[in-house]
């Protein structure tokens, strides 16, 4: 998060200060050409589906999966990883043509698995030695795999989950090659998005029960899927890991993942250069060297308080008073880092909580920090209470943390960092792709608020979490009050 201090900005917010309008629901400050998913959501729902926190990862009773895969062994990582290759091959044999209109999915031509860490063997014309990665090779029609250290770290960090969505990533960009969807002038950015996104077409068919090997909670395995996906990093025919903004931001990763799984596989195979570049505009031009971490002082939850007055002034709210002292309120539970009462229209911030999870999240000290916009999301959460109760709508129950979540994505969208000028920010706060991608992070974890109620109980499913988020991001307040009436 930064302070902006060019007067073109300035000059910009005062203009956006004339399309003020009264009441959440009344307000229709809209950012334009950003398209959403078709789907309908609700608490309780993951794009349709149940939300549940079920068991994820291989089912016990299936088979395992008779597919040759060369260097293959009989462990863990392989046994995962060739019913999760089956299963995405499965569904592509009745999702390809389907989609594409196109006769029959030929499978691929050779699986390969490699351990990095000891003897080389060649894919692709690469020495596998030492290469911690998963890729698919169109030359060769490959999809190749790490066992010894990328699947098996991966698994350890986020579970059964992690394996499968790299490979179904990686089955994505097969997919694209049959398809004639890609060559060699596609910006990676835009094959990533269509890989990420069939990714989540697969694992709606694994959500809904379909897949022989592999099961999906719409709860807690979604959010595993979502946070891994970050993480892959591959990029066909080069070596190794690399820039990870050629990837996306994990929010883009994670918006496209959420078309596909809302949508289906048609969704993913209309993105174009086109509209993946203009959905993903403001992302592109940011430079790491714009972003710099707001401490957590006085003078910087003014800052904040200053921006979220700014932005939600026109809503009726009353601006909740912000204090550091723990003030009881009547019965109602606080919550940490940050407590609404609706009563006396306060906010308690607990400052050495919020320093906790301003940390970096590499700082290694604590290990448990996200950033500082994730800290200051936190309080937005609660302000977008404030705004919630003036409007007349509960505080409490799964629809509030949805518009809570809803509430907070339109805050960032009206103070995201636009060079080309599109979004028009309010005020002067600033923040910038990295702090997106903690907003995420923290909306994934079990205790954050971003999408919580007044008594800090979250939306059960991360899906919806970043979803109510991503719509307010996408298409500012109006629809945090009309989508989540429930
Ligand atoms: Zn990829």
């Amino acid at each position: 998060m930064a302070r902006s201090s060019t007067t073109r900005r300035l000059i910009a917010a005062s203009s956006a200060a004339l399309a003020l309008c009264l009441g959440v629901t009344g307000c229709s400050r809209t950012i334009n050409g950003t398209p959403t998913t078709n789907s309908s959501t609700s608490a309780d729902t993951v794009a349709g589906l149940p939300a549940s926190d079920g068991p994820s990862g291989l089912k016990p009773a299936a088979q395992d999966a008779d597919l040759p895969v060369e260097g293959g062994t009989s462990g863990k990582t392989d046994t995962l990883a060739t019913n999760a290759v089956a299963d995405v091959q499965q569904y592509w044999r009745s999702a390809y043509p389907e989609t594409f209109g196109d006769g029959k999915f030929r499978p691929i031509e050779r699986l390969v698995s490699y351990d990095s860490t000891s003897g080389g063997r060649r894919v692709c014309g690469q020495d596998t030695a030492g290469l911690a990665n998963a890729f698919y090779c169109p030359a060769e029609d490959t999809i190749a795999w790490d066992r010894g250290e990328l699947l098996p770290g991966l698994r350890n960090t986020f579970g059964a989950m992690a394996p499968v969505t790299v490979l179904a990533h990686e089955f994505g960009h097969a997919v694209q090659h049959r398809a004639g969807l890609v060559d060699e002038r596609t910006p990676t950015l835009v094959s990533e998005q269509q890989a990420d996104c069939f990714t989540g077409a697969f694992f709606r068919h694994a959500a809904e029960g379909s897949a022989e090997h592999i099961r999906v909670s719409t709860g807690s395995g979604l959010n595993k899927v979502l946070g891994v996906l970050g993480y892959i990093r591959d990029e066909p025919g080069r070596t190794g890991f690399s820039d990870a903004r050629a990837h996306g931001s994990a929010f883009d990763r994670v918006s496209a993942f959420q078309y596909g799984f809302s949508d289906g596989p048609k969704r993913c195979a209309e993105m174009t250069e086109e509209s993946v570049t203009e959905r993903t505009t403001q992302f592109r031009f940011w430079k790491q060297a714009q972003e710099t971490d707001l401490p957590v002082d006085e003078q910087s939850i003014a800052q904040v308080e200053r921006s979220l007055r700014e932005v939600f002034g026109d809503t009726g709210v009353v601006p909740p008073e912000l204090t550091t002292e723990q003030r009881p309120c009547h019965d109602e539970k606080s919550t940490e880092p940050a407590s609404y009462c609706a009563t006396s229209n306060t906010i308690s911030l607990n400052l050495s909580a919020l320093r906790d999870i301003a940390a970096p999240p590499d700082s290694g000290d604590r290990g448990t920090g996200y950033g500082d916009f994730a800290a200051y999301a936190q309080l937005a959460s609660r302000y977008a209470l404030a705004v919630q109760e003036a409007a007349g709508l509960e505080v409490t129950g799964d629809a509030a943390g949805l518009r809570t979540a809803c509430l907070v994505g339109a805050w960032s969208g009206l103070i995201v960092e636009d060079p080309i000028g599109r979004r028009n920010p309010v005020g002067r706060l600033r923040i910038a792709p990295g702090d997106l991608d903690e907003g995420i992070a923290s909306l994934l974890s079990d205790d954050g608020l971003i999408a919580a109620d007044a008594r800090g109980e979250q939306v059960p499913a991360g899906f919806a979490r970043v979803e109510a988020f991503r719509i307010g991001f996408q298409q500012g307040m109006t629809p945090c009050s009309s989508e989540y009436d429930a």
